[in-house]
């Protein structure tokens, strides 16, 4: 029998309305809002498309947003309440951090949405209660985190934590609210859990933690004129990319100026991309998923970080995403904050979604880190990179496991660290890191290691047999005691009769390197020359920092009863195989720069080794 396309519905299961389709069609917008009165657009807040998508997945349990303040983060999530109530009902809950801006939610966001969308779920405005929203089929339940008693019980569908940075911290005795709001999921199939925060500190952040946890997305955006898409960040005088602004005739950073002068510097094609071009290319952005790169054209590839998590995270995304804002109005706030530690925390956590970075009680490693931390995901070949060598070491322990260091190099001396490991065997290292592909960060395209350099300090035999077997692209390396005559490296064929015969072999002049290295990560920021900047895992990694800290320029006296300085490990618990490895690539860098243009091999992935 033929049935019409409208009988069809009356028939099934609640329908799978698109949230997409819904939420423009029902909602309006609540007073107070930026749009008040207007349907709720993806034209007015393009970067919501993400999220929306992400709760119609039935493969998302959780959707994580680390945004700052005025991008619609709240409102979006109310929105759904009333998706709910209208299209599947069940009991759901709105939490966040105090009683009074719960109140104050409840009776200026959320109230009005339901009314926009559901009326007819309401009870009369006199029978409402602030706290518990009953809508027929279903209930809105209210809680905030200094209650225990508002977020235990009851068993919820649908959750929204909402600013849950701001939320009370645990009692010594007491879960964290947040756990507790969790457990109102357990046992009920299908269910999601929004949460939304502008961030607070770093380490703290819960946010943070939930979405370094989840299938993160960054927004790129299109240049209007290279049309290169990339994440819309803050930039600085030197850096290639950002919001910039002029400063005033005596070259004095000035609030008004830069509010009058600001504009977006594409980092690709350097051009100028002013407030007037923002509403179009914030509507063509694309969210991408940490670890992957967009083309030019919009396609998405590469392999998410976290791929198979059941959390879709988004962010950190700052002010300047919001249509409404503009160039200025955030370089106006910088200057404005730049002197007041505690005013500028408050533009990196609402302004930028950042968190913060507090400067006492760090210690020394993870100052280190932070301060040299590129952002660039682990494994993938950041802006600047013009070749990559890989630094390899051998440890008797373990049976001669090797650690290893892919090492990007750069103009003016900079250097990155884009991946690292331990391998139990060469042949790993070969498959793990020196014949790996790396993909560009950011960009369409691989990079392979031009050459890499061996340790050859133990079963010196077995390194040197292993490289003969890949002569243009692997050398053996040695630390060399001696000073080389003041030269950083010396470069030899090992000699007839010898182990090695006919072998290339590198003594690095190790005082050279350690200092060298010393420098990177004593003063310099990240992506300066001269820096050592460190991959986004790296940065937060406490065992490579310590190794890469573990070497100290010491007084000692010599065999012959000479004093003299020398680099000495300075924790003997702790290895510096990473050190190690680090100070080869450095010094494979000036190896490689070294050569004539036409020994300098770039061995296409796959052609030369058939192994
Ligand atoms: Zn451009």
């Amino acid at each position: 029998m033929y049935l019409p396309l409208k009988a069809i519905s009356l028939i099934e299961p609640p329908p799978n309305v698109s949230s997409l389709d819904w939420l423009p069609d029902n909602i309006l917008m609540p007073v107070g809002t930026e749009t008040a009165g207007q349907p709720f657009s993806l034209a007015k807040f393009p970067h919501c498309d993400g999220p929306i998508i992400a709760f119609d997945d039935p493969s998302y349990r959780e959707i994580i947003l680390q945004w700052a303040t005025r991008l619609g983060k709240t409102v979006l999530f109310l929105s759904l309440f009333a998706k709910i109530a209208a299209t599947d009902p069940h009991n759901m809950m709105f939490a966040t951090s105090t009683k009074f801006v719960a109140g104050r939610v409840t009776i200026g966001r959320l109230y009005p949405i339901l009314d926009s969308a559901v009326p007819h779920l309401l009870p009369s405005p006199h029978k409402r209660s602030m706290f518990e929203i009953r809508l027929g089929t279903c209930t809105i339940y209210v809680a905030w985190s200094g209650s225990v008693s508002t977020l235990a019980d009851v068993g919820i569908y649908f959750g929204h934590g909402s600013e849950i940075d701001k939320w009370d911290d645990a009692d010594s005795d007491e879960a964290d609210p947040l756990e507790l709001f969790f457990n109102r999921f357990k046992g009920f199939f299908g269910h999601k859990i929004a949460l939304e925060s502008s961030p607070t500190i770093r380490g703290k952040s819960r946010i943070e933690k939930r979405r370094l946890m989840s299938k993160n997305h960054r927004r790129y955006v299109p240049c209007p004129f290279c049309g290169e898409r990339q994440i819309l960040k803050k930039g600085s005088r030197e850096s290639r990319g950002g919001i910039k602004w002029e400063t005033d005739s005596k070259g004095q950073s000035d609030a008004e100026v830069a509010f009058q002068t600001a504009w977006y510097e594409c980092e690709y094609c350097l051009k100028r991309i002013e407030n007037h071009h923002r509403v179009q290319i914030l509507r063509d952005g694309s969210w991408v998923p940490d670890g992957c790169s967009i083309s030019s054209s919009g396609v998405i590839s590469g392999v998410p970080v976290n791929e198979r998590s059941d959390k879709a995270g988004f962010g950190p995304l700052a002010s300047w995403y919001s249509l409404t804002e503009t160039w200025g109005e955030f370089a106006k706030r910088w200057v404005t904050a730049k002197r007041s530690p505690r005013l500028l925390q408050d533009v990196v956590n609402s302004y930028m979604g950042e968190t913060w970075e507090r400067r006492q009680s760090k210690t020394k490693e993870e100052t280190i880190g932070q301060r040299l931390n590129g952002k660039f995901p682990r494994g993938h070949v950041p802006v600047g990179v013009e070749f990559i060598v890989v630094g390899v070491d051998r440890q008797k322990r373990d049976g001669g496991v090797c650690p290893w260091v892919v090492l990007g190099h750069g103009s003016e001396n900079r250097s990155w660290v884009i991946d690292y490991g331990m391998s139990a065997t060469l042949p790993l290292v070969w498959e793990n890191a020196i014949r790996q592909q790396w993909p560009l960060d950011g960009r369409e395209g691989m990079m392979i290691a031009t050459m890499s350099g061996i340790d050859s300090g133990w079963q010196a035999i077995q390194t040197y047999d292993f490289c003969a077997e890949h002569p243009d692209l692997l050398i053996a390396v040695k630390g060399s005691s001696g000073d080389l005559g003041g030269r950083p490296y010396d470069e030899k064929t090992l000699e007839e009769g010898r182990k090695g015969a006919g072998q290339k072999l590198i003594h690095i002049n190790t005082d050279a390197w350690e200092e060298d290295l010393q420098n990177r990560l004593d003063t310099l920021l990240a992506n300066e020359p001269g820096a050592l900047t460190l991959c986004q895992e790296a940065a937060f990694d406490a065992e490579l920092l310590s190794q890469l800290c573990n070497g100290e320029l010491k007084d000692v006296v010599d065999s012959r009863g000479i004093a003299k300085m020398l680099w000495v490990v300075r924790d003997k618990e702790v290895p510096n195989d990473y050190r190690d490895c680090i100070r080869y690539a450095l010094c494979l860098g000036k190896v490689h720069r070294d050569r004539p243009k036409e020994l300098r091999t770039f061995t296409l992935p796959g052609r030369r080794d058939a192994r």
